[in-house]
């Protein structure tokens, strides 16, 4: 007997009440999720203490008899709303968390209800990420022909990347990971710059190796590796580690003149561009991560310079067969296409990432991304010279979207980014740069117009005279 839509219609009362419920629920929460947007113009970019003490509220034990869903979303949004950090209404300038566009977040919703497993078995998933992953890998201009990924962030894309080159490597030495594992695995040579982010390193650690087995290339004054300290002998056991984006300054390493040495002995380049990769996206800006294309592998983030939700990282590699010799798996009863997620990633079962990536890139484009990618780029000069204007120190020049800025000495410094969080008009981190402590100012929210770095610097510059007296 073959089903009709018309027999999946459903006559147990107790079903259509399941149903009915979890209508009310998703509207409620989309109207909630509405709301907030329309107020967050009215928080604090940081949440107060009280909106913060407030939190105690959730401090509960396991509670003995289930709740109505209404009123627990009622909580949510009475005691958690105050307590978010408003990371997409302009003016949250810390680390590089990027906004939410519209469409991504609209897209983010309508996913949640789908509620797919993308690591295979659904067919929009499935369409999605592929359409995507190809999307992905235009708008970076990276070849063509490399295969993409999605998964939780580039912690995960950087550890992807690096256990793809790594059996790669190994597989070319004539010893197969999957047979022999790395216990007694020729040893590689593994170098990375001064200035590796701690998420290279503990991807590193992850993948089978020590801080002890690591070595460092120095970096210039602007925090990219100076090629002339890079060594000449690399050989066909040797993986490298490059950066697109250093988080302090936005500086990318040299790539021009490292890759094609390091790949012609044999060895595997692998790049973090957690954030810096999207230069790619922008012909005014491509010149910064020029010769980057020439690598074996990259890690990237969608949820960060994209403005995507949490959690999207990407990883591509050059070559399919080394991402899939190091992450395919499957069993007798989850057989899926060679590139289905779950074949191109750590995890099996996992949230349709491309989905929201798609909406991103569908509603931008490639001119609207370029156009992101350059106004934020523009606005951190902007906020640069606004606080030299000040009398504030800019401690190195701005290369993308990545501000550094001393106010007086480091106490002063830091207790101005303090003020600055208490005030309210914007939030920015802080970090050590050349030993030195100093506010680290990421634009990297779509959001961010002229007017939100003018009130933004015009707030830092007050908190800091607010110090002085
Ligand atoms: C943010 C960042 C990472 C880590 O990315 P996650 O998505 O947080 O895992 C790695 N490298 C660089 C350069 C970054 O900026």
């Amino acid at each position: 007997m073959t089903t009709t839509p018309l027999e999946r219609v459903h006559t147990n009362p107790a079903t259509r009440a399941r149903t009915r419920e979890r209508i009310g629920l998703i509207t409620e929460a989309a109207r909630r999720a509405g709301s907030y947007a329309a107020n967050a113009a009215h928080r604090p970019v940081f949440p107060s203490p009280d909106a913060v003490a407030a939190l105690d509220a959730f401090r509960t034990g396991l509670p003995e008899h289930g709740r109505e869903p209404h009123e627990l979303l009622a909580e949510l949004d009475a005691f958690g709303s105050p307590a978010t950090t408003v990371v997409n209404d302009g003016r949250y300038f810390g680390f590089v968390t990027g906004g939410t566009e519209p469409a991504a977040q609209a897209a983010a919703i309508l996913a949640g209800a789908w509620d797919q497993n993308a690591g295979g078995g659904s067919p929009v998933a499935s369409v999605l990420d592929a359409v995507t992953c190809s999307w992905v890998v235009d708008a970076l201009h990276l070849p063509p022909t490399a295969i993409a990924a999605f998964n939780g962030g580039a912690t995960v894309a950087n550890l992807t990347g690096i256990i793809a080159g790594r059996d790669a490597l190994l597989a070319r030495a004539g010893w197969s990971v999957a047979e022999r594992g790395i216990q007694g695995a020729p040893a590689l040579r593994v170098i990375v710059g001064e200035e590796v982010h701690a998420s290279a390193l503990k991807a590193l650690r992850l993948a089978g190796f020590g801080e002890a087995q690591i070595e460092r290339v120095p970096t210039d004054a602007t925090g990219a590796i100076d090629a002339d300290a890079f060594p000449a002998d690399t050989d066909a056991l040797t993986l490298v580690l490059l950066q697109a984006g250093n988080v302090n300054t936005g500086a990318s390493d040299p790539f021009s003149a490292i890759i094609p040495g390091v790949r012609d002995r044999g060895g595997w380049v692998h790049v973090d561009g957690a954030f810096g990769l999207w230069a790619a996206a922008s012909p005014a800006l491509r010149h910064q991560v020029s010769g980057v294309e020439l690598a074996d592998s990259w890690a990237t983030d969608a949820h960060k310079w994209l403005s995507v939700p949490y959690d999207s990282g990407i990883v591509i590699v050059r070559a399919r067969e080394d991402l899939h010799r190091a992450m395919a798996g499957d069993a007798p009863y989850i057989t899926f296409a060679a590139d289905a997620p779950m074949n191109k990633g750590i995890q099996i079962s996992q949230r349709a990432r491309g989905i929201e990536t798609w909406a991103a890139l569908a509603a931008l484009g490639r001119d609207g991304l370029a156009a992101l990618i350059e106004r934020t780029c523009s606005q951190a000069r902007r906020m640069a010279d606004a606080l030299a204007a000040g009398g504030a120190e800019v401690l190195a020049p701005v290369q993308l979207n990545q501000v550094l800025v001393a106010f007086g000495d480091e106490e002063s410094t830091l207790a101005t980014i303090a003020a600055l969080e208490a005030d309210g008009t914007a939030w920015a981190g802080t970090t050590v740069w050349k030993g030195r402590r100093a506010m680290r100012v990421s634009v990297s929210d779509a959001a961010t117009t002229a007017d939100d770095v003018d009130a933004a610097v015009a707030a830092m510059l007050r908190c800091w005279a607010g110090l002085r007296g």
